[in-house]
């Protein structure tokens, strides 16, 4: 008899093999043994103290460092894909999920690393938002300031998504500098062990920075500490026995739970059959039903529509789901693979029954597979209830089949549209499907605090939107209520829950040498030779240039109008003054910014490259003619910048923002202040 090969743990730097108990796993089209898993005799806890042990090292690299490692994990991963393919047609996926699960997942690696290299500094810390003013003085200011915990993220996953459902997590909590133990569902945790075994094999990632449990390990809330963070994503049931344990409960150990969530897309009231919208929503509703078997934590469960639309939009996704090719997804054709497991069967089923209590079945229950075993295999036919009285009803809006299965929503007027979506008591997701911006203005600002997401769809962006069932790594996924109050990814949103967000007080010379950025108070260091002479090694933080003056005359005002054509009337127009908050005939505030260019440039060709642009200005006082001026200049911060291969200026050099504050000279007055970014070549 063939061995049923047996599922490695990647523990504390070792693949472990557990010897007794196993459960099988099977291919979910034939029921075939693929793989057998147990925890029985492994040292789980030992995950725990070895992550903690050689957190530092992560920890220790920057976060661009750690992006180019996520960079080069993507693009491993990329070369491996075929093999991921072939393992993930056993978990009942198709090609096209398969392709979510498989390059979706690889897909978040890339952004989050693009993300990491471009919106975060070159350090192991951020400074999180403006420095606040604390005193009259300015000797005292505050601000705040994010570091990475020094703990485990564990991450608990579902059965649905086993590479995704590692990889978007892995994307954020790696890029944030902190390990991660992940425990993916058992039924699926094969495919999750096979690329575990391409990423350790590629030795990308620094050593105790991902460790792997397959089986059903279920004591891992015993070893948490405070500084850990747990993700979990499963059924609320076992989401909030976790979130609720006492060790959890003891440590604060943050837990983010995405659970059960009956997501809805409302067709609008304005939309007509022979509008694009109509067909567009219903593609879409079909579409969330059939991918991945309906195993979608976002998919759309509750189909909210006008009530005069019942018959035809019934009549609509009947006909699409007719068409509806089910079977095993190695077979040319298939459309639609079975459920992950037959116990995942069993649980659509008994819920299904609980749906039709209370609502009529649409959809035929008899249906035929073009390959696979009925019996072994978790196939299932898509199922369409209709609730005619849905504000009435119960079961629809707290009961989730988790598989091919939606029910539709009539309503009579907007306000009946916006409670319904607003039953579902908390979704991960929700779509609007209209060409009228009133509608979906209305619906959003109603039921937006019920939604973790929200799609706006209309023929406008039907080529380009990616979909009601999609997250993005660059946005929040997760919900209030009933998805379990959770949010993960949101870009760098996501990365700040695997760090201590904390407030500093202190003088903004300390703040500055902490920081190391400029902060308006600190000591201003008088460079050697004129700053933009310097290269951007040599430029230290707080280096402050201060300029020569300059007189502003009516002739510059006159002249600046004339040169930028702008002819705005309290430039050229005295006569027009009376009852503005202008005095005089006032300079442009852009000549002021040009002026204060004009003294603090050092003309000759040197180090800095070009002007990169301006992140902030203020004109803080106006500034009339006979005022004369002085600017200060100064090092504010320095961002590394990579030299990429496509770069048609293949010169090592970083930004340098610098602080630029314009003076009135007769007062000392600040009369506008900014920060601009400049290329500086590297020595
Ligand atoms: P589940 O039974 O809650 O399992 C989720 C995860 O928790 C699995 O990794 C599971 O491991 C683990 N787990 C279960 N009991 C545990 C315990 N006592 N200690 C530690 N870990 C434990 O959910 P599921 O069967 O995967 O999915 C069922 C439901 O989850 C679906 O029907 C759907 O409603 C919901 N779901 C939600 C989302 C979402 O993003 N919101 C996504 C997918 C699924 P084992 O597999 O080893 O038991």
């Amino acid at each position: 008899m063939q061995q049923i090969p047996i599922l490695e743990n990647y523990l504390a730097g070792q693949w472990q093999k557990s010897t007794k108990d196993f459960e099988l796993l099977k291919d979910a089209s034939t029921g075939e043994n693929i793989a057998q898993a147990s925890v029985v005799g492994i040292n789980i806890e030992s995950a725990f103290s070895y992550a903690r042990e050689n957190s530092s090292i992560l920890r220790n690299l920057t976060f661009h460092e750690r992006a180019r490692a996520l960079k080069a994990l993507a693009l491993h991963l990329l070369s491996k894909k075929e093999n991921f393919y072939n393992i993930s047609f056993k978990t009942g996926a198709t090609k096209v999920d398969s392709w979510i699960d498989i390059e979706g997942g690889i897909g978040n690696l890339f952004i989050m690393s693009s993300l990491g290299r471009r919106n975060l500094p070159d350090k192991k810390f951020i400074v999180d938002g403006q420095l606040e003013q604390l005193s009259k003085n300015g000797t005292f200011k505050g601000l705040h300031l994010l570091t990475t915990k020094k703990g485990v993220a564990l991450h608990i996953n579902a059965f649905n998504f086993p590479i995704w459902g590692m990889l978007e997590k892995l994307a954020v909590n790696f890029l944030a500098g902190m390990p991660a133990i992940i425990k993916p569902a058992t039924s699926t945790s094969f495919l999750t062990e096979f690329v575990v075994k391409e990423i350790i094999k590629s030795n990308i990632l620094p050593k105790g920075s991902l460790q792997l449990i397959c089986g059903r390990s279920y004591n891992l809330m015993d070893f948490v500490d405070y500084q850990d963070v747990i993700t979990f994503t499963g059924s609320a049931t076992t989401g909030q026995k976790l979130k609720t344990h006492p060790n959890v409960i003891k440590n604060s150990v943050p837990f983010n739970l995405e659970a059960d969530s009956l997501n809805c897309s409302i067709l609008g009231e304005d939309v007509k059959e022979s509008d694009p919208e109509f067909e567009i929503f219903i593609k879409e509703v079909v579409k969330e039903m059939t991918v991945k078997c309906g195993q979608k934590c976002t998919a759309i469960r509750r189909i909210i529509i006008p009530e005069n639309m019942i018959e035809l939009v019934s009549e609509k996704i009947n006909s699409k789901l007719q068409k509806n090719t089910i079977g095993d997804p190695r077979t040319e054709g298939v459309r639609m693979g079975p459920l992950a497991s037959l116990e995942q069967k069993e649980d659509v089923l008994k819920n299904i029954k609980l749906l039709q209590n209370e609502a009529t079945l649409l959809s035929e229950s008899n249906f035929n597979i073009l390959s696979g075993d009925k019996e072994k295999g978790a196939f299932i036919n898509p199922t369409l209830f209709l609730q005619e009285n849905p504000l009435q009803a119960k079961e629809v809006h707290q009961t989730e089949a988790f598989g091919p299965v939606s029910t539709l929503l009539p309503y009579k007027n907007r306000d009946e549209a916006i409670q319904l979506a607003n039953l579902g008591k908390g979704s991960l997701a929700g779509s609007i499907v209209s060409a009228d911006n009133e509608f979906i203005t209305e619906v959003v600002l109603e039921t937006a605090c019920n939604h973790g997401r929200m799609v706006l769809i209309n023929k406008d962006n039907a080529k380009e939107n990616t979909g009601h069932g999609s997250p993005l790594p660059q946005l929040v996924h997760g919900g209030p209520g009933r998805a379990g109050g959770g949010e993960e990814m949101g870009g760098l949103r996501g990365v700040y829950h695997y760090m201590q967000r904390s407030a500093l007080q202190g003088h903004p010379e300390t703040l500055t040498h902490l920081t190391e950025q400029f902060h308006d108070g600190a000591c201003e260091i008088t460079p050697p030779v004129h700053p933009f002479k310097l290269h951007y090694q040599e430029l230290k933080i707080g280096y402050t240039h201060t300029t020569h003056k300059r007189t502003i005359t009516e002739y510059d005002i006159v002249q600046f109008a004339n040169v930028s054509w702008d002819h705005f009337y309290a430039h050229t127009d005295t006569t027009s003054l009376e009852g503005t908050i202008f005095k005089e005939r006032v300079a442009h505030g852009y000549f002021i910014l040009a002026a204060a260019a004009g003294l603090f440039v050092d003309p000759p060709k040197g180090p800095v490259i070009a002007n990169y642009g301006l992140d902030e200005f203020r004109f803080t006082k106006p500034v009339y003619a006979g005022a004369t001026i002085y600017v200060k200049l100064t090092v504010k911060e320095k961002v590394d910048q990579e030299v990429k291969e496509s770069d048609e200026l293949q010169i090592p050099r970083g930004v340098v923002k610098w602080l630029v504050q314009v003076f009135d000279f007769n007062d000392d007055e600040l009369v506008a202040t900014g920060t601009v970014l400049t290329l500086v070549k590297k020595l």
